[in-house]
């Protein structure tokens, strides 16, 4: 699974990136744009995307996932066109000199964060006693 690898490069990313920021909030969405012939799993991104992202400023962020067509520019006509492969024929002239132009793409397109910091929560008074917590720790079952 090596998109959980990825997940933790673009956690990664993100936390180099906000360091620049003068605040670090919390982050809400983390938007990536990922080329079809990029060999990334999008779904599988998104899964993998919160465990890389514990403990992390992405903690709570979610993964927004914007996946770009193939493109392709035939060098014999000049022809634009989306082929679903990356071995395709020019859809206008049947030449097989095609140029790959986009879809290899793998971007951190831009990070949202949760600016709304001023929360005047104030603690409910009069608490009698805390509620006993026992929360079994229960996972999610894969497989
Ligand atoms: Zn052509």
């Amino acid at each position: 699974m090596h998109e959980l690898s990825i997940a933790m490069a673009l956690v990664d990313d993100v936390a180099r990136a906000l360091e620049t920021e003068n605040a670090i909030s919390s982050v809400t969405t983390v938007r990536v744009r990922i080329g079809k012939l990029s060999g990334v799993d999008a779904e599988a991104l998104k899964q993998a995307f919160p465990i890389a992202a514990e403990n992390t400023c992405c903690n709570a962020a979610q993964l927004a996932i914007t996946e770009i067509e193939t493109q392709a520019t035939c060098n014999a006509c000049g022809a634009e066109f989306m082929p679903e492969f990356a071995f395709c024929i020019c859809t206008a002239c049947n030449s097989t000199d095609v140029a790959i132009t986009g879809g290899r793409e793998l971007l951190l397109e831009s990070i949202e964060l949760n600016d709304t910091e001023q929360s005047d929560t104030i603690p409910a008074k009069g608490g009698q006693g805390s509620p006993d917590q026992g929360c079994p720790d229960s996972q999610p079952k894969e497989g």
